[in-house]
């Protein structure tokens, strides 16, 4: 549903559960008992008109009762399974493990570890359970989103981050912790209620990193608010209101991005027991999927599944040797 701003608002939100419940796991079972049911799903979110060939563009083509869940193009003769090139591409497990993860990551407030997943599929490998999170958190990035407009407010934090000699999970051996420099953005309101949110890693707080990243995540003309930093006052696209913070603390005159920021590093020492430096960026991207769809939960199951069809297959080693 679409949740207008305004006095209802509010009631809204104290009701959420009401309008916007995620698909329980009774549902989600009865939707999706099989493969058949998830590659038919699959179908519809990939070629909502129809089958499209991906080779000729061609519209027109029948599906293979000899191979599964693969069609074959009437004006090429290629033949195209749902998940060719797709993020589940050449994959070894089955697709309700991919819908099941689908549904946790999107479902669950905290997302879920590796491990965690890894118990829930009964996968006999940590990796397989690791890469298929992984390659989902890429597809969490919408090709097509648009950047934060109209008032929003920007700033940079550390983050603790857990390092390669550290146990994957928390419990035993000693926590060695560093940090890492991060950057925020939040579009708020003309009520300064907190809408869509945009973070990254930043190399340092120089100006060019800083402007960087508000050209990417934020749109041209746009009010940016921050601490007044000088690398803020030098924007060029954008104008500056400076809070300052001064003696005041700044979660007092920035309070949206630094409650995200409170919650992003709860967040990983909760479900992560800290994450890891190399892969910073995809838990950055699953945390704002999860912020910007807080209030459709719902739909973000959708969304996620229509999303990896967007992406192409990616390997461990792709995501290891970080070339994606
Ligand atoms: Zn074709």
């Amino acid at each position: 549903m679409t949740v207008t701003r305004g006095r209802s608002y509010y009631v809204l939100m104290a009701s959420r559960w009401k309008h916007d419940r995620p698909m329980s796991r009774a549902e989600f079972a009865q939707r999706f008992p099989d493969e058949a049911a998830c590659a038919r799903h699959l179908f519809q979110r990939r070629w909502p008109i129809g089958f499209v060939c991906p080779a000729c563009g061609g519209v027109r083509g029948w599906e293979l009762s000899g191979k599964r869940f693969t069609w074959e193009c009437a004006g090429c003769g290629r033949q195209t399974s749902v998940t060719a090139g797709t993020v589940m591409h050449g994959s070894k497990l089955p697709l309700t493990a991919w819908f099941t993860a689908i549904h946790l990551l999107s479902s669950h407030s905290n997302g879920i570890s590796a491990l965690q997943l890894q118990a829930q599929l009964g996968l006999r490998s940590y990796k397989s359970a690791w890469l298929l999170l992984h390659k989902l958190r890429r597809a969490m990035v919408d090709p097509d989103r648009l950047p934060l407009a109209e008032l929003v407010e920007v700033d940079e934090s550390e983050i603790p981050y857990r390092t390669k000699d550290d146990p994957p999970a928390g419990g035993q051996g000693r926590s060695h912790v560093g940090k890492l420099l991060i950057i925020g953005a939040v579009e708020l309101s003309a009520e300064h209620r907190p809408g869509r949110i945009r973070l990254d890693r930043l190399q340092d707080f120089s100006a060019a990193s800083i402007a960087g990243f508000i050209g990417g995540a934020v749109a041209p003309g746009a009010t940016i608010v921050s601490d007044g930093l000088q690398a803020y006052r030098s924007l060029k696209q954008h104008k500056h209101q400076r809070k300052v913070v001064g003696s005041m603390a700044a979660h007092i005159v920035l309070p949206w991005i630094h409650r995200v920021f409170a919650n992003l590093k709860r967040w990983g020492l909760g479900t992560f027991h800290g994450m890891r430096q190399a892969h910073l960026r995809r838990y950055l991207d699953e945390f704002v999927f999860r912020w910007n769809r807080r209030r459709h939960t719902r739909a973000a199951f959708d969304t996620l599944v229509g999303l990896t069809t967007r992406l192409g297959h990616a390997s461990y080693r792709d995501f290891v040797d970080q070339r994606i």
